[in-house]
Parts: C-alpha cells; sequence; structure tokens
C-alpha cells in the first residue's frame, strides 16, 4: 500500500472557505468519493470527497479552518488503483441559488382510490407566510382553494415563533434602551420593573392579533382551512391525520384530500446540536420566545441574525450573556463593514462574544448547563448557564411530509428543487419558502407563494427577483440588499460606491444616534445600483428603498436627484447616491483628481 496525500480539489470559485465539518478521523477506511469536510462559504456549503481509497493515517484540517484548492486534507494508505482525475466538490446547499434538480423519478399520479373527502383545484401544505400567501392567492385567481394546517392558529414560524414575537420583544427592549440615553438629555427615568407575565402576554397579543386576522382572511375568501399533519398518498392525495389542542395533538382521525395541484409550503425547524442533553435550560428560537424567566446568566450557540435579536432582548432586560459562534464574524452574509459598527456599538453589551469557539460538550449540573468551549477563544474552564440558546440555523422539513410518494424530489438535506415557477419535478406540484432553499426569509417565501399560485393558474409568472435584501434588527439594525462588496470582490465584478456617513445626517444628529452610515454599490459599467448596505437605528426600514432602486435598474443620478424629505434618516440614500458621483454637499468636498 502506498502513502497518498488528499487534497481539497477545484471548487469553483472559492478560496479560503471554512470548514464546518470534518467527516472522517484518523483509522477509518474510505471509499474513493466519500466525502471528507463540509465546507461553507457564503454562497454554499460543499462536501469534499475523497479522490482515493485507502486507511486515514493523519488528518491536517480541523473545524474553522480556512481551505481553497490544493489545500491538504489527510494522508491515507491507498488500496487500489492510482486515482484518476480529481473529482470536483459537490455542492449540497446552494445558498441562494436553489437545490438543483436532478433526473425525475416518475410521478405517481392517482394511486390511491379509497375515500376522499375534500376536493380542491389547489391544495396548500402548510400555513406560514409562503402557505398563506399562496392560498389567498390561489382563492383570489379563483381556485378552489383547501390549505393544510397541523397548529391551531396560520401564520407559520413568522408569525407564532419567529418574525413577529421576536419583534414584539426588541420593540419593548428598544424603547428600555432608548430611555436610558435620555439622562444626556437631561431626562430621568427610574430603573425599569419588569413584569415578565405581561411582557408575554402583550407579545401573545400581538400575535393573535395577526393570526386571528389570517383566519378571518382566510373565511373572507373561502379558503378551506383543514388542522392536521398532511401527507402525500401521491400526487393527486393528501392523507391529514387531524390535530386538536394548542399544539399538534393527533386526535385518531384521518381525512384526504383530492387535488389537482399542490403547493407544498412546509417551512422549516431549528438545527438540533447531537451533544446537547435535553434539558429545559437549553432552548431553540421557539423556546426563548417564550419568555420563561429572565436567567443570570445565558449563553447564545450562533452569532447569526436570529441568535443576535435573542441576545439583545435577553441582555437588555438583564442577562448576561456569552455569544459563541464557530466562525471569524458575526452576521454573516453581511459587509463587515456594516458589522463592524454594530460590534462597537455593542461592545459593552455582551460578557463574551467569542469567536472561531465552539461549544463542544455540555453537562446538566443542579446549578445550570455547565458547557466546554473548543476554538481559539475558548475559556480554559467550562463556564455554567442558566439558560443556553441553540440558534444555529434551520432545516426544511421535506423529509417529513412523504414527498416520494407523489414522486416529488428531496436532496439529502431536506430541500426541493423548484425551476423559476416554484414547480418541483411534478408538474402538478410546486414548492416554496424555506423549503426550497436559502435564503430562509418570510419575504422571500411569500412572492414565492404568489408565484407558484399564479403558475398553477397558468399564469406566465416568474419569481426572478434582482435581490432578497436581510435585516438584523438589533441595535443598531444591519440590513443590506442585492450584491454585497465581498460578493463582489469574490465574483470579480468592478464596482463603484456611493457613501453616507450618519455622522453628516441632520436626523441621526438629532436622534442621537449617528453612529451608522448608507452605502450604495453600483455596477462600474452600467452605473446601475447593485447593492446597497444599511447600519444604523431603523436600517431595516429604509432598506426598502434601495430594493426598489435594484428592482428598477436606478444609477446614481436617478437616486441622487429624486427629492428626499429632509431631516430623515431615508434622505442619507440620495445622499449616499449624490457621494457616488462626487456631488454630495453635505460632505467635504472630494478632492480633484
Ligand atoms: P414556515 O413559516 O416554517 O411555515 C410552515 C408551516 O407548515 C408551519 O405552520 C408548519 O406547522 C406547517 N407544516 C409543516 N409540515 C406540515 C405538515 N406535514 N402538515 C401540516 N402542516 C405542516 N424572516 C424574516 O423575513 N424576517 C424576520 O425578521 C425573521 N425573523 C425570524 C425570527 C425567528 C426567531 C425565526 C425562527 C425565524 C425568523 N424568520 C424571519 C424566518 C421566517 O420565519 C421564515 O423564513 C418563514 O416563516 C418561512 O415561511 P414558510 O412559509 O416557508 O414556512
Amino acid at each position: 500500500m502506498a502513502k497518498q496525500t488528499i487534497l481539497v480539489p477545484d471548487i469553483g470559485d472559492y478560496s479560503d472557505v471554512p470548514v464546518i465539518e470534518v467527516l472522517v478521523k484518523v483509522g477509518d477506511v474510505i471509499e474513493k468519493e466519500q466525502p471528507l469536510l463540509v465546507l461553507e462559504s457564503d454562497k454554499a456549503t460543499m462536501e469534499v470527497p475523497a479522490d482515493a481509497a485507502g486507511t486515514i493515517t493523519s488528518i491536517a484540517v480541523k473545524l474553522g479552518d480556512k481551505v481553497g484548492k490544493g489545500s491538504v486534507i489527510a494522508e491515507i494508505e491507498a488500496s487500489g488503483a492510482a486515482p484518476a482525475a480529481k473529482p470536483a466538490a459537490a455542492p449540497v446547499a446552494p445558498a441562494p441559488a436553489a437545490p438543483t434538480m436532478t433526473a425525475a423519478p416518475a410521478p405517481v399520479a392517482g394511486q390511491y382510490s379509497g375515500k376522499v373527502d375534500h376536493e380542491c383545484e389547489v391544495l396548500v401544505l402548510g400555513a406560514g407566510p409562503g402557505g398563506y400567501s399562496a392560498a389567498f392567492r390561489s382563492a383570489d385567481l379563483g381556485m378552489n382553494t383547501v390549505l393544510v394546517e397541523r397548529y391551531p392558529t396560520l401564520g407559520g414560524v413568522c408569525l407564532n415563533v419567529g418574525c413577529i414575537p421576536s419583534k414584539a420583544l426588541l420593540h419593548t427592549t428598544s424603547v428600555m434602551d432608548e430611555v436610558k440615553t435620555m439622562a444626556k438629555h437631561g431626562i430621568t427615568f427610574g430603573a425599569p420593573k419588569i413584569e415578565i407575565d405581561q411582557l408575554r402576554g402583550y407579545k401573545e397579543s400581538v400575535i393573535a392579533k395577526l393570526t386571528g386576522g389570517l383566519a378571518g382572511m382566510a373565511k373572507a375568501r373561502k379558503v378551506k382551512v383543514v388542522r392536521g399533519l398532511g401527507k402525500f398518498l401521491d400526487a393527486n392525495h393528501v392523507e391529514v391525520e387531524l390535530t386538536d389542542g394548542t399544539g399538534q395533538d393527533l386526535t385518531g382521525k384521518k381525512e384526504v384530500v383530492r387535488f389537482q395541484k399542490a403547493i407544498i409550503a412546509a417551512g422549516s425547524q431549528p438545527v438540533k446540536l447531537p451533544f446537547l442533553p435535553e434539558d429545559p435550560r437549553i432552548v431553540d428560537s421557539t423556546g426563548a420566545l417564550l419568555l420563561k424567566s429572565i436567567p443570570k446568566r445565558m449563553l447564545v450557540i450562533g452569532g447569526g441574525i436570529i441568535g443576535l435579536e435573542m441576545a439583545t432582548v435577553y441582555s437588555t432586560l438583564g442577562s448576561r450573556i456569552d455569544i459563541a459562534e464557530m466562525m471569524d464574524g458575526l452576521m454573516a452574509g453581511a459587509d463587515r463593514d456594516l458589522e463592524k459598527v454594530w460590534e462597537k456599538f455593542n461592545a459593552g453589551r455582551f460578557e463574551k462574544i467569542m469567536l472561531k469557539t465552539r461549544a463542544a460538550k455540555a453537562e446538566v449540573k443542579p446549578d445550570g448547563i455547565q458547557v466546554s468551549f473548543e476554538g481559539e477563544n475558548a475559556p480554559a474552564e467550562p463556564q455554567t448557564y442558566d439558560l443556553v440558546l441553540v440558534a444555529v440555523g434551520r432545516t426544511p422539513n421535506g423529509k417529513k411530509i412523504d414527498a416520494g410518494k407523489a414522486g416529488v424530489q428531496v436532496d439529502e438535506r431536506g430541500f426541493i428543487p423548484v425551476d423559476k415557477q416554484m414547480r418541483t419535478n411534478v408538474p402538478n406540484i410546486f414548492a416554496i419558502g424555506d423549503l426550497v432553499g436559502q435564503p430562509m426569509l418570510a419575504h422571500k417565501a411569500v412572492h414565492e407563494g404568489h408565484v407558484a399560485a399564479e403558475a398553477a393558474a397558468g399564469e406566465k409568472s416568474y419569481f426572478d427577483a434582482k435581490q432578497i435584501p436581510s435585516v438584523a434588527y438589533t441595535d443598531p439594525e444591519v440590513a443590506w440588499a442585492g450584491l454585497t462588496e465581498e460578493q463582489c470582490k469574490a465574483q470579480g465584478i468592478a464596482y463603484e460606491k456611493g457613501l453616507f456617513p450618519w455622522a453628516a445626517s441632520g436626523r441621526a444628529i438629532a436622534n442621537g444616534r449617528d453612529e451608522g452610515f448608507t452605502k450604495l454599490i453600483f455596477d462600474a459599467t452600467t452605473h446601475r445600483i447593485i447593492g446597497g448596505g444599511i447600519v444604523g437605528t431603523h436600517a431595516g426600514d429604509l432598506i426598502g428603498e434601495v430594493c426598489l432602486a435594484i428592482e428598477m435598474g436606478a444609477d446614481a443620478v436617478d437616486i441622487g436627484k429624486t427629492i428626499h424629505p429632509h431631516p430623515t434618516l431615508g434622505e442619507s440614500v440620495g445622499l449616499a447616491a449624490e457621494a457616488a458621483h462626487g456631488h454630495c454637499t453635505d460632505l467635504p468636498p472630494v478632492k480633484k483628481k
């Protein structure tokens, strides 16, 4: 047997890609093409396969290392023939590009021949933002529509345990934070008194108002809601195990819906970390939003948007918080200059932000959850927390609905590949929302839902958005749309930039919050806007104008010559465009070249 070095093969335009999983260990006997590593760039997750078979004698990479073409992965004692040409790394979860469709299994139409309880033109499975929007659009287009949902309320993750409850709490805590700053203005208030039951009640009233509104709108449109857990029987039938109570308790009864077209909108659920024990003090975002108590010491595992939003809420309520993030930065996907402003502003908010560090082990102790860490910034000793929030991502529900019985292809991670009309490989079945790919965001799901319903009605609708905005509703907020500077650099796109610092914005200064900035990114050849980012208070509301400008193909002159109201934060978008063509009279003069 000969020694052989296994290298990272050609992985396209990627370099310095972080390793998020090492799938093998020394001593393992590996097959040729067996996945060895999982890499995750800001655009794709990819598995790196072995280009030879043998026994691993040493491994040269560890979690969090950055690799590119030619990096050494491992040494093996090779068995068998000399290696063939190196296989390319296989993308497993393109983000934001959709999962790829491969050869379709034969659709299984009309196999079911038992009793049918409901007949419809369109069945929508799942009533999250994608599902209810698809169902309502289908009904508005005149199609008889059934909406299947396992929970008692409509609205899915977003309304019940996601976007809306998190924003209700973030609103409360942002007012608490703002009140504290009033001392500088000569206005002082006493220390806040937190009635946690009342705060929880406020959050629940917000959810109830919205979900109740959806139930009314479903009724007004004559969308029939069937409450239960739906699974495919074939390409024209779904069986629903009826549910009851406040969760998804099964009643034992089943109903069958026959449909002509179906739209799958079954969403996603939080990723679990297998090494964490079962304990009520270890929660996901749903558990954290229950707001059962305010922990003294809390660990947030994962420095993405959801983790940081919940960390913001709990820190203002009084928890001392540590954040552990495996990668070398927080808020993945945002340009670093935006994130840096957030980081500087929040320097005193959290106890420790541990980058390049992962929670490796957790033990249940009487006084809390004892967590051990590994990585560059890992504390030497295990730390004990009253609450651990796991916010390391979400996984699609594609594998839980017996999609295969309808012939619908689901990839190995549970995503359902679709075309631009949101159509799966089975012509009468569409899929939308979190389970068709990244970014997992409500506004993407809603637009996809509309496209699917229109395509189901025979319209020539396509999902061809030029941009899907992202917002971290932290303090300050961070928002971006279209291409980031980092993406432009990685893709070799020549760009120009206009940046307006809020330190020059009358409104931001009057608000006492001038730490942010607005930047616009233009294609250097066409001069049309291709992206933008904003960090500062209300950035999430302000980014909408940048989204519209990108979709309309506006250039810096269009945006700069649009009269914005003064004094507003929104003005900063026009001023950033003026800065891009060197005409901003609210900034120091640009030196002539
Ligand atoms: P979901 O909302 O997941 O809905 C799927 C529905 O299908 C659920 O109601 C589920 O019960 C139902 N279902 C699943 N399987 C079955 C079955 N077999 N039978 C019957 N019913 C079934 N996005 C934003 O854009 N902005 C934000 O600010 C934001 N904040 C978030 C905060 C948190 C804490 C979380 C967790 C998420 C947040 N998101 C946010 C993401 C957003 O909630 C999701 O992207 C969005 O809800 C996805 O919509 P969807 O329709 O694809 O699926």
